[in-house]
C-alpha cells in the first residue's frame, strides 16, 4: 500500500553544503533579474531541482525543509508518488481536448466527488478552470446571473487573486493593486471578524459586517457574499464562533449567494475536507484550488445545482479549463483524503506546532496570538501585551530560518505574521526543529 503521506526522506534536518543561497542559485538568480520582471516576487531566491515529501533540493545541493508547500499545495508532501503515477498515466493516455469540444469522463467524476465531500447533502453542481482567481471570478459571475444583481462583498484582510475583478475584492492595495487600476465596479469590502483584534464575539461580529452589508450596498443590489473562512494571505485569521453561519444565515433568508473561498484553507489542511465545516459553515458555493491537485494546476467552482445553472451554455470554461491531467492528480489527492488519514497527519502537525509555539512563547511574549487549525498555523509578532505589530521581526526570523535550511512564509495586512504551511508528511521532530530554528532566530534578535 503506499503511504498517504509522500514522506521519503529520512532526514529530520536541512543538510546544506553552500551558504543560502548557494553559488548556482546566485548565478540563475542574476540571469533572472535580466529576463523576469521584478513584480513576479522571490521569497527566497534558491532554485530548486528535486523535491519530495517536505524536503526541497536546490541547484547547489541543499536539503532545505519546506513549510510553505508553495503556499499550501503540496498538502500531501511534493511528488507525492501515488499522484505523480496518476498524472503520467492520464498524460499517455490523453492531455487535452478541451471539456467543451469533447469531453472526457474524469472531469465528470470530479464534479460528482467534489458533490459528496463539500458540506451539505444538497444537491451541488461543479465545473473547473485553472487558477484560484479564475475560481473566484466564475462564482461571482454565476452569482450575479443567479440573482440578477450586481454587487460583491468580501471581507476586510481578504485575499481572492490577481486578475482585475479579484485585485478590487483583496484588502491590501500594495503591492497587489499599486499602479494596476481602474478596478472591476461593484465590489465593497466590509468589516471581518478578527478576535485578536475587534475583541467581538461571532454574533456582535456578524451583525456588525449585516449593518454594512445592508447600509453600504443594499440587499437589492447585493448578488453575493465571499469570504475565506480562516483568512490566509490576512494572517490566517480565525474568525470567532457563530460568526460565519450567521452570514449565511443572513444570506440565504436575503437571496445573497454564500461563498466560501476554500483555496487556502481546504481539502484537509484544515483537518477536515472543508475548513467550513470547524465553523459549522455550510455555504452555497465552494471554491478550491491550491492543494487540490497536489501540485498541479486546477480550481473547482462548487455549488447549489440551481445557482449553477443559472449560466447560459457557453458562458462558463476556458480553453485549458479542466484539464484532464490536472484532474487524474486529483483523483489521486483524493483518494488518499478518503482514507481519513491525511486528517490525523493534520491533527498531528497542528498539536506538533502549537505546542512548540506556545513553549518558545514563554521566552519569548514577542509570540503574540498562536491560531489556526490542522497545518495552517499562524502566530502574530507583537508588541508584548498589546496589538500593536512587529513587522520588521517576522522577515528577520524568515531570513534567519532561510540561512539554517528552513523555508518560512510571512503573511498579515500588517506583514507581522510567520505562516506554517507545511505539507502533512512533515515528521514531529522536524517540526520541532523549525521550532527550534524560530527561538535562535528571536535570540539573536534580542542580543543585537
Ligand atoms: C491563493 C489564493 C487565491 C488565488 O489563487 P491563485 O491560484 O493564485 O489565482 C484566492 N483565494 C485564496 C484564499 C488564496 O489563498
Amino acid at each position: 500500500m503506499t503511504a498517504t503521506v509522500n514522506a521519503p526522506v529520512s532526514l529530520q534536518r536541512p543538510e546544506l553544503v553552500t551558504e543560502i543561497p548557494g553559488p548556482k542559485s546566485r548565478a540563475i538568480h542574476a540571469r533572472r533579474e535580466q529576463a523576469v520582471p521584478r513584480g513576479v516576487g522571490c521569497a527566497l531566491p534558491v532554485y530548486i531541482e528535486y523535491a519530495d515529501g517536505a524536503w526541497l533540493t536546490d541547484v547547489d545541493g541543499n536539503r532545505l525543509l519546506d513549510l510553505g508547500s508553495g503556499i499550501g499545495v503540496t498538502t500531501l508532501g511534493h511528488t507525492h508518488p501515488a499522484v505523480v503515477a496518476a498524472a503520467k498515466a492520464q498524460l499517455d493516455r490523453v492531455s487535452h481536448t478541451l471539456f467543451t469540444v469533447t469531453p472526457y469522463e474524469n472531469y465528470v467524476r470530479l464534479a460528482e466527488r467534489l458533490a459528496e465531500h463539500t458540506p451539505g447533502d444538497h444537491a451541488k453542481k461543479s465545473f473547473f478552470v485553472n487558477s484560484g482567481a479564475e475560481a473566484v471570478e466564475n462564482a461571482v459571475k454565476i452569482s450575479r446571473a443567479f440573482t440578477g444583481r450586481r454587487v460583491v462583498a468580501a471581507l476586510d484582510h481578504a485575499f481572492h487573486g490577481r486578475t482585475n475583478l479579484t485585485m478590487a475584492m483583496n484588502h491590501r492595495a500594495a503591492p497587489y493593486g499599486t499602479g494596476f487600476g481602474p478596478f472591476a465596479p461593484d465590489v465593497q469590502r466590509v468589516p471581518n471578524s478578527s478576535p485578536l483584534r475587534d475583541g467581538l464575539t461571532g454574533a456582535e461580529a456578524a451583525a456588525r459586517t449585516i449593518e454594512y452589508l445592508e447600509q453600504r450596498i443594499g440587499v437589492a443590489d447585493l448578488a453575493a457574499v465571499i469570504a475565506e473562512p480562516i483568512q490566509g494571505e490576512g494572517g490566517f485569521i480565525v474568525p470567532a464562533e457563530g460568526y460565519l453561519p450567521a452570514l449565511q444565515e443572513w444570506a440565504t433568508a436575503n437571496g445573497v449567494v454564500f461563498i466560501a473561498d476554500e483555496i487556502q484553507a481546504g481539502l484537509g489542511r484544515t483537518g477536515t475536507w472543508f475548513s467550513s465545516e470547524l465553523f459549522g459553515l455550510v455555504p452555497d458555493v465552494v471554491l478550491t484550488a491550491k492543494g487540490i491537485a497536489d501540485g498541479l494546476p486546477l480550481a473547482g467552482i462548487t455549488g447549489r445545482a440551481d445557482i449553477m445553472d443559472a449560466a447560459l451554455p457557453g458562458g462558463l470554461g476556458g480553453t485549458f479549463s479542466g484539464n484532464p491531467v490536472s484532474i487524474a492528480a486529483a483523483h489521486a489527492v483524493l483518494d488518499l483524503l478518503e482514507t481519513g488519514e491525511p486528517f490525523a497527519e493534520a491533527a498531528r502537525v497542528e498539536r506538533a506546532l502549537v505546542d512548540g509555539l506556545r513553549e518558545l512563547a514563554h521566552t519569548y511574549p514577542e509570540i503574540g496570538d498562536i491560531r489556526g487549525h490542522g497545518a495552517m498555523v499562524a502566530f502574530e509578532l507583537l508588541q508584548p501585551g498589546t496589538t500593536t505589530p512587529l513587522a520588521g521581526l517576522a522577515g528577520e526570523i524568515a531570513a534567519h530560518a532561510a540561512e539554517q535550511g528552513v523555508l518560512l512564509l510571512t503573511a498579515g495586512s500588517y506583514g507581522n505574521v510567520i505562516r506554517f504551511l507545511p505539507s502533512l508528511a512533515v515528521t514531529t521532530e522536524q517540526i520541532e526543529y523549525a521550532v527550534e530554528v524560530i527561538g535562535d532566530a528571536l535570540a539573536r534578535t534580542r542580543a543585537q
